[in-house]
């Protein structure tokens, strides 16, 4: 059994959890690096504290979360200086993202030098959508130029529910094809067939598809122009409004779905405009990977809203009775494994996601280590 540390490292916190095998021994989450009154100075105090803190016998390995790998990084890589300066090349297509693992990269080489280190990205499990599903209609020229496709994000986590949701339901994950519903603050939708994923609903960065705790998911790219050009917003303050002011956010005037579940409880005509608005994107997304991939096997639920809301699960697949997709109230409100009747066409599943221990285990397959 080898052991891997998996590094989460934000803008201003760093997520960290020691592997032994598929057990965890040691996590933790470091907060408010660098502000004033937060915790620690800098990332280089951060890392060293967690290192202080944990026992590192017997490290095989360091597995870094990185947000965006762009088109060349399509697996889990082994972390040279030459991959450091490709990850560094990609900053301007993920500038709130890419730069914070770079520092966790950098620091734990240096507390580590005879670590291992393997850089995850988020985008990689993507790699394998056609390319009608990566690419959009504007010119090949400035698309090629400026490196405009989808990428898709949330790749450790499709890939992880995906293949427990074959597992769960006894069944070949290279033979089963799923659409998995990631609804944490970030909300993504996926289409896996047989393991690899065929269509997602984020694009260059993770603001379009569905809608989010703060960002607005899919809208007219045209909105952009009008707030710019007619209402004189500056560029700068549209991006704020889309990703941070916008989802529900925007609508509810609260991020938080179970904010937005109390006021709608208490009949805020604005919380339920919001959550018919989330929870029928959601259905809309599923709709359009039905038919991407021709025959479904499972539909999975899985983050923060997926795990625990049994509401938005009710409401977003609700109508799809005649397509074969029923949820057993009862079985919904326990968060079963399987929450469809016995014997449904489509089983829909509930399935907690684990991006850590992902992490992990591709970080060993890139470094052939035993699990
Ligand atoms: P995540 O990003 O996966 O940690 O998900 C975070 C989000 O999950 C929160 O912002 C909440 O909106 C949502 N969430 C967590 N617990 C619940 C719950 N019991 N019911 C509804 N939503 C929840």
């Amino acid at each position: 059994m080898s052991r891997v540390l998996v590094l989460n490292s934000g803008s201003s916190s760093v997520k960290y959890r020691l592997f032994d095998g598929t057990e965890t021994v040691a996590k933790g989450l470091v907060e408010r690096i660098g502000e004033s009154g937060g915790e620690v100075a800098d990332h280089r105090a951060a890392l060293q504290g967690i290192m202080d803190e944990i026992d590192l016998t017997g490290l095989a390995a360091a597995g870094h979360r990185v947000v965006h790998g762009g088109a060349e990084f399509t697996g889990p890589t082994v972390i040279t200086d030459e991959v450091v300066a490709r990850v560094e090349a990609l900053v301007p297509l993920a500038p709130l993202h890419n730069p914070a693992a770079l520092t966790g990269i950098e620091v734990a080489r240096k507390l580590l030098p005879d670590v291992p280190q393997v850089a995850v990205f988020d985008t990689a499990f993507h790699a394998t959508i056609p390319p009608e599903g990566v690419t959009w209609a504007i010119s090949r020229e400035l698309a090629e130029r400026w490196q405009i496709r989808r990428y898709g994000f949330h790749g450790t986590s499709h890939a992880y529910v995906s293949r427990r949701t074959a597992q769960v339901l006894g069944r070949d994950p290279a033979q089963t094809n799923v659409i998995t519903l990631h609804l944490g603050n970030g909300a993504s939708a996926c289409a896996v067939e047989g393991g690899r994923s065929v269509a997602t609903s984020m694009g260059m960065s993770p603001l379009p598809g569905l809608v989010m705790g703060t960002r607005s998911g899919d809208i007219d790219p045209t909105v952009i122009f009008h707030l710019h050009r007619v209402a004189g917003l500056p560029l700068d303050e549209i991006e704020t409004s889309l990703t941070r002011h916008g989802g529900l956010q925007g609508m509810a005037g609260v991020n938080d779905l179970r904010a937005v579940l109390d006021l709608r409880a208490a009949g805020d005509p604005d919380a339920t405009l919001a959550f018919d608005v989330y929870c029928r994107r959601i259905r809309e997304y599923v709709g359009s990977y039905l038919a991407v991939l021709g025959r479904v096997d499972a539909i999975a639920f899985t983050a923060g809203v997926g795990e625990n809301s049994a509401a938005v699960r009710a409401a977003s697949l609700s109508g799809l009775e005649p397509l074969g997709i029923v949820i057993d109230p009862e079985r919904n409100e326990r968060r079963d494994e399987v929450i469809s009747p016995p014997g449904a066409r489509i089983p829909v599943c509930v399935i907690p996601t684990d991006e850590e221990l992902e992490i992990a285990d591709q970080s060993r397959t890139a470094l052939s280590l035993d699990r």
